[in-house]
């Protein structure tokens, strides 16, 4: 897994980049493939890795991909990070970005856990045996808001995490194995606490893009529960600006609550939609999923004090461009 030669001309003065290198793990999902983008707009050579898994449809991995690859400060490996072999990553990266996982609390029961432990611990370790002689600066990898599991008010950093999934324990245990890695090999590391990510390339597993989904298709979701259940939604943009925030980050180690900030319940969420799109959502209220909190809210106070994170896109906004998003790319739309 080398830097190519031509690619180390990109900036025409034969240095592969004015800033250093970045790898981004999990590169043609949702947030990856943004956060890359974000990184070669400030001048860093992207290498990234992903395994375009069948999850949902890889030709939507692929189109997510097409704008790095047009970059000559992008090369991507199709690969899978359990399966790169050691000592292959280039002598020097400055910063790790990991975000390639397997998302998804409803799915991550029964036979589907083994996948979760794949994908979310051992490729986790993986990487750091990968990274940890390459003179990292710092790693940035990508938690979710799943380890604090039911709680009553904002959980903070401190909360005492205890996931209701399968998924969020893999992200717990992948978070404590990245801390492990951290003080054993001085190994900085940041730990994002994601809060349900919406925006333009949104999984369509997740909520709001089944909805804008049923706005075009008018076939009826499902809502589980009474639809008074609450999220902190949080726009796709604040996460990207939040994990390259994170680079600037100067403790050994840190975790942040990276949300959008007041919680909204999905009836709410869907009263926006149908304003946004000026259609009516048809659905089906049904039995609650296991391993669904009823509520998510996060403290951000220290991801403000620390990072100057500051969630600016309001939940109208935020839908108002995924509509337009999702409208311009519906022809395909794939829903699992
Ligand atoms: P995504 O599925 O769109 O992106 C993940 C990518 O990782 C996929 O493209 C997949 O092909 C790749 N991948 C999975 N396992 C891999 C492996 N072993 N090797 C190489 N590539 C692999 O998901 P997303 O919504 O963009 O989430 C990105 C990260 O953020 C995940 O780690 C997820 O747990 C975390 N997160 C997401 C949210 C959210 O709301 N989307 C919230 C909290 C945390």
């Amino acid at each position: 897994m080398k830097i190519p030669n031509s690619a180390r001309d990109s900036t025409g003065n034969g240095r592969h980049t004015e800033l250093g290198v970045c790898l981004v793990t999990g590169v043609a999902g949702f947030i990856g493939s943004q956060v890359a983008e974000a990184l070669l707009a400030k001048g860093y050579f992207v290498i990234g890795v992903d395994n375009l898994n069948d999850y949902y449809s890889p030709d939507s991995k692929r189109e997510n991909l097409s704008a790095l690859l047009s970059s000559k400060a992008f090369i991507f490996h199709e690969k899978d990070l359990n399966d790169i072999p050691a000592g292959t990553l280039p002598a020097h990266i400055d910063f790790a970005f990991h975000l390639a996982g397997q998302p998804g609390v409803r799915s991550s029961w029964s036979t589907s856990f083994e996948t979760y432990v794949t994908s979310n611990i051992l490729a986790t370790q993986r990487l750091l045996e990968l990274i940890v002689n390459c003179d990292v600066r710092r790693l940035i990898f990508a938690s979710s808001s799943s380890i604090y599991g039911q709680a009553s008010g904002p959980v903070t950093e401190r909360s005492i995490p205890r996931p209701l999934s399968p998924y969020g324990a893999t992200k717990l245990a992948a978070e404590g194995v990245c801390l492990a890695y951290s003080s054993e090999y001085s190994l900085p590391v940041t730990i994002l606490r994601y809060f349900t990510v919406y925006g333009p390339r949104q999984r369509p597993d997740m909520a709001i893009y089944k909805f804008l989904n049923a706005a075009i298709t008018q076939t009826p979701i499902r809502i589980f529960g009474d639809g008074s259940q609450r999220r902190a939604f949080t726009y796709v943009d604040d996460v990207v600006n939040a994990s390259v925030s994170a680079m600037n980050e100067s403790s050994h180690a840190a975790i942040y609550n990276i949300s959008g900030g007041r919680p909204t319940t999905l009836n709410d969420c869907l009263a926006i939609i149908e304003e946004a799109t000026g259609r009516r959502i048809p659905r089906q209220y049904c039995e609650t999923q296991r391993g669904d909190p009823y509520e998510t809210e996060a403290d951000i106070s220290e991801a403000q004090r620390c990072l100057g994170y500051e969630p600016r896109v309001p939940l109208e906004l935020g839908i108002a461009r995924e509509w337009e998003w999702l409208q311009a790319h519906s022809a395909g739309v794939v829903l699992l």
